[in-house]
């Protein structure tokens, strides 16, 4: 068989945490990133080389993955009579708007946003998708369905239902034979009064069906919310397997620090992921006060510090959960970042919407070592800093083309 040619690209940053004990992958450390000549072997990395310059041009990162939108709700605010509020107050004028969700106006909305996903260099999202009160699929569950066969973008979809609805088995069985495989089954925890059956049964029917785990929960600065324990101790007496991602757990930063540490504790020996959403919590937490006032945040550097792995998704985008913002990963690093108090090196962070992102929804990630470039993009920047405040990024294929010129 022919040896694949190997190709030099000059200058070329990579996150320093990718690289990280890789044979084959030497340059010069520079901020958060290994600068140096990358080979290429085919469409495929073969390794890094120092070269004779330590700055870089061009970053390679891995394509973000957004772990968390909700395409039904996404770009519906500018035909809403809404002010603004809290969560009950966003659920409210989000549940009215539902009379427009024709199927003509699901698709135009949820192209927009994935249109917004593909130019932010995504290769993968995950969509919670409203269940309703019915045991029967909604027409946005069908209608993006459709729509995942024909994307580029990997779509994958979590039905979002009631913790409460769950805890009747015919009705969770009944939703999970609607969720194909590669999908999600997903609840909404909140203070509900039947949290701990509704639980067992998402796990008992995601584990019969081979399904992922996806729930939004303690989406409140009160305390006395504490789901994410019940799922974590639930983890643990099930040993459940696939992925488990915990949304929102934005409580958990309000409870008593012993508390805190017990219930981070079980996430990292459940193997939860816990994915924190700033946009959406910003917007609607910490209203009772005057602004600004104590807002409702994921406590990211404890949890990561404690060994629970964290990932970092958009939520909403445009709806009466969160007026504003665009379906793109690298824009939430930079809020969580602000918000959360996330410093540098920045290449420990990347993870949260690149690789780690992908491992939470199920997706595997492959090594550098002899990854696809497919895998990969390219931004105009020497280091993440300049990735993460915006700079232009395209697939990392293009540098094929862009030797051959
Ligand atoms: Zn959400």
């Amino acid at each position: 068989m022919k040896a694949m040619a190997t190709q030099l690209v000059p200058d070329v940053a990579i996150p320093c945490s990718l690289a990280e004990g890789l044979r084959g992958f030497v340059g010069e450390c520079h901020s958060d990133c290994l600068v140096g000549t990358l080979l290429l072997k085919g469409d495929r990395i073969g390794g890094l080389i120092r070269g004779d310059s330590t700055s870089a041009t061009k970053l390679l990162f891995p394509a973000p993955v957004e772990s968390h939108a909700h395409l039904d709700k996404c770009h519906t605010i500018d035909r809403m009579q809404f002010t603004g509020g809290d969560l009950s107050a966003a659920l409210e004028a989000q549940r009215a708007d539902k009379d427009n969700w024709t199927e003509e106006d699901l698709r135009t909305r949820a192209t927009r946003g994935l249109t917004e996903a593909s130019s932010a260099g995504c290769k993968a999202i995950r969509s919670h998708v409203d269940w309703g009160q019915e045991s029967s699929a909604p027409l946005a569950w069908s209608v993006f369905l459709e729509m995942a066969q024909d994307t580029k973008l990997h779509l994958q979809l979590a039905a979002l239902t009631g913790i409460d609805q769950l805890a009747d088995p015919a009705f969770a069985s009944k939703v999970s034979k609607q969720i194909p495989s590669g999908h999600a089954l997903g609840s909404f925890v909140l203070n509900h009064t039947r949290t701990r059956e509704g639980i067992l049964n998402a796990f008992k029917t995601a584990a019969d069906r081979g399904l992922a785990l996806d729930f939004h929960v303690d989406e409140t600065t009160d305390p006395s919310s504490n789901g994410l324990e019940i799922i974590a101790d639930i983890a643990l007496e099930t040993g459940h397997k696939g992925p488990i991602l915990c949304g929102h757990a934005v409580s958990l930063a309000s409870q008593p620090d012993e508390v805190r540490k017990r219930i981070i504790d079980k996430l990292a020996r459940a193997g939860i992921f816990i994915v924190s959403l700033p946009t959406t919590n910003l917007y609607l937490q910490g209203r009772a006060g005057s602004v600004p006032a104590a807002r409702g945040i994921t406590p990211i550097n404890e949890l990561r510090d404690m060994g629970v792995q964290v990932v970092i998704g958009t939520d909403n985008v445009r709806d009466a959960f969160c007026p504003v913002g665009r379906h793109d990963p690298v824009r939430a690093l930079e809020l969580a970042v602000l918000a959360s108090h996330l410093d540098p090196p920045l290449d420990l962070w990347l993870p949260a919407i690149t690789t780690t992102a992908g491992d939470a929804i199920g997706l595997s990630s492959p090594s550098l070592q002899d990854a696809p470039l497919s895998e990969f993009r390219i931004a105009d920047a020497s280091d993440l800093s300049i990735l993460v405040s915006g700079a232009a990024h395209r697939p990392a294929t293009t540098l094929l083309k862009e030797l051959t010129r």
